[in-house]
């Protein structure tokens, strides 16, 4: 079974197809399927942007294609930037200055109160015009100062207080193992296994 990828980033492509080898199911990026297509996030949910994107590039394709949303939820801050994580004070200002201002508007906030969560919609959108979706969430808190350079975007400030560490100081394989972006993907695989 081919499945288009709704997304331009190469290593969303990689990581959901490094997690289906051995199966019949082959991910192929947007480019791939020689679809061009930048598809607007109206939704007011992960899961909905998620599908938007999905259903587009299945109406463009009549293939299954499988999309994904994600963002940083914080309870201190009413849950932004959610959906709107990475236009968070414009798309292309960077994400030292992002996680410098939020490290700011959490000043003098005690630990209790410095939760936030990272999560993850995965839709997928079937021929037959129906389309399911997964979600995966990752606990941490806004640390007080950012640390470590791995990963990418609001890592080095998402602190794992069981770890003692952000997630920018896991490898790529720690954070795969309990991220949203990990757990959503494990559901949309089953999901996509169960055709
Ligand atoms: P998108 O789902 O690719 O549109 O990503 C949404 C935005 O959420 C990203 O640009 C980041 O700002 C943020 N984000 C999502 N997942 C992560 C993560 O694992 N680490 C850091 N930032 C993330």
């Amino acid at each position: 079974m081919k499945v288009i990828m709704a997304t331009s980033n190469a290593n969303k492509v990689k990581e959901i197809q490094q997690m289906l080898e051995g199966t019949d199911i082959e991910i192929v990026s947007l480019k791939e399927a020689g679809i061009v297509m930048d598809v607007e996030e109206t939704g007011t949910t992960f899961a909905e942007n998620a599908a938007l994107k999905a259903e587009a590039v299945r109406d463009a394709s009549g293939t299954t294609a499988i999309a994904d949303d994600s963002g940083l939820v914080i309870d201190y801050l009413g849950g932004a930037p959610g959906i709107y994580s990475s236009r968070f004070m414009g798309e292309d200002t960077s994400y030292d200055i992002k996680n410098n201002a939020i490290i700011e508007k959490l000043n003098g906030v005690p630990d209790e109160e410095r939760s936030a969560r990272f999560v993850c919609a995965v839709a997928i959108a079937f021929p037959d015009g129906h389309t399911e979706t997964a979600e995966g969430i990752f606990e941490g808190r806004i640390a007080y100062e950012p640390a470590g350079c791995g990963g990418f975007g609001y890592d080095p400030i998402f602190y794992l207080p069981e770890r003692g560490c952000t997630s920018a100081e896991l490898t790529a394989e720690e954070k795969n193992a309990i991220s949203h972006r990990g757990k959503a993907i494990k559901k949309a695989v089953e999901i996509l296994q169960n055709v």
